[in-house]
């Protein structure tokens, strides 16, 4: 039996590596030159390849019975015991986020590739799969390398082809219309975890700096979601985790009138709050109990719009000057402009629904022998580890599915 996989992220080379170890005939095509491109540049480099918090409530998806059924098959205990058995042993941070012991992306890229080449894999780089349609039982592919233009057929196909995110790295969601041929639905792609443009008025003052905030975007003043996390001021808005967790929402309500409230002291409020209320700090300056959470320049900015002296004893603060100082450091409500687009976001929600695909081994539901995988699905989890735990699994699935050992 041949098997065609088109695709080298995670997913794609997950899925060819398990049906290869099992004796499968696997050929794995690429448009780069070289496999993983995108998986180097994950977790800045580290790669961050799951989360002790993935749950099927965390996944943007059409269906979450389907998220429960795919986690209840592929959770954190199975990853790490998948990566272990390919020589790419985990840790994991205090606050439960998975790394390669290795802390690099480019050694789980380079071991992956030699797990690959031991298999027997076929690699067929600096190969764009054009179009591919089905007759017969058998999957057709219409390929182009250097220009010269071929067909093979195979008699099952994988696409592991990603979604639009980054395009630069490889995806970008040229081979939608072909499933569609094939009976697929396909929903819009949208830009996700990426950052959010607002009207920052005097927050411009801050560009550059980092907070761990929590924002909640509200859509015709209906809160939609919440996060914390770290955020950095741009000078268009805020990107970081904090906000990209969010930046989906801004695509999926075009039309409405979007807000987003930051509050830029986050958890440490209780703290600032038992401070402000001890007479043994009574005679300290409000500016240096705010150093303790802000950097100078945040401190003098919140200060100042709270027509606050930097040189202010706490002790002399009035009530009024303290709520002043809470709403300017915790309720700030921005005007939301837009969301960054495909280039500057991570994933894309979109692609085909989880409903057309068996959750525990990723075949379609539609075709029988064509099987879809990571990005192409419309699944996207947020920062942390989510969306790489998902495409890992996926393609670990589709490949035991196709060794016929599931
Ligand atoms: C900067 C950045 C950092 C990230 N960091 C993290 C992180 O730390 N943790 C995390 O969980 N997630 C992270 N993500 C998200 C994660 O990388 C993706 O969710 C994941 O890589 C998706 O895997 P995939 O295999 O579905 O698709 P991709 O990795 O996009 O792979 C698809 C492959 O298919 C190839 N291809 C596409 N079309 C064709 C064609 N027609 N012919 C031949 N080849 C084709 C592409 O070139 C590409 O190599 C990050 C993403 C980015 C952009």
């Amino acid at each position: 039996m041949k098997i065609a996989v088109i695709g080298t992220g995670a997913a794609g080379i997950l899925t060819a590596l398990f049906a290869a170890r099992a004796g499968r005939q696997i050929t794995l095509f690429e448009h780069n030159n070289s496999i993983g491109r995108k998986l180097l540049v994950t977790g800045s480099g580290r790669c961050n390849m799951s989360n002790d918090a993935v749950s099927p409530g965390a996944y943007h998806s059409a269906d979450p019975e389907w998220m429960t059924a795919f986690l209840d098959t592929f959770g954190v205990p199975e990853l790490k015991a998948a990566f272990e058995a390919l020589g790419i042993p985990l840790i994991k941070t205090d606050d439960g986020w998975y790394y390669p012991t290795s802390q690099s992306a480019q050694s789980v890229v380079s071991i992956l590739e030699e797990r690959l080449t031991e298999a027997g894999v076929l690699f067929r780089l600096a190969t764009e799969v054009e179009w591919f349609s089905q007759k017969e039982g058998l999957f057709t592919l219409n390929l182009n390398w250097n220009e010269q233009k071929s067909s093979e057929s195979y008699d099952r196909l994988v696409v592991a082809a990603g979604g639009r995110a980054y395009p630069t790295l490889g995806s970008r969601g040229k081979l939608f219309p072909a499933l569609e041929r094939l009976g697929h639905t396909v929903e819009e792609k949208l830009p996700a975890l990426g950052p959010i443009f607002v009207e920052l008025g005097e927050f411009k003052q801050l560009k550059g700096q980092r907070f761990d905030a929590i924002c909640s975007l509200s859509a015709d003043g209906e809160r939609l979601a919440s996060t914390f996390g770290n955020l950095i001021v741009t000078d268009k808005g805020f990107n970081g985790p904090g906000v990209m967790n969010l930046s989906h929402l801004v695509g999926l309500n075009p039309g409405k009138n979007l807000e987003l409230q930051v509050n830029f002291l986050g958890p440490y409020w209780e703290g600032m709050a038992e401070q402000f209320a001890d007479p043994g700090k009574a005679s300290r300056s409000i500016r240096a109990l705010l150093l303790q959470t802000f950097s100078p320049k945040a401190v003098d900015f919140f200060l100042s719009q709270a027509i606050i002296q930097a040189e202010s004893h706490l002790d002399a603060l009035d009530e009024t000057q303290l709520k002043n100082l809470l709403r300017v450091a915790t309720d700030n409500r921005f005007k939301i402009t837009g969301a960054g687009d495909f280039s500057s976001s991570q994933v894309s929600v979109g692609g085909v629904p989880v409903g057309e695909v068996d959750a525990r081994t990723c075949q379609s539901l539609l075709v029988p022998g064509l099987y879809l995988v990571g990005e192409t699905i419309d699944v996207a989890g947020p920062c942390g580890g989510y969306n790489l735990h998902y495409a890992f699994g996926s393609g670990i699935l589709a490949g035991k599915d196709l060794a016929g050992n599931n």
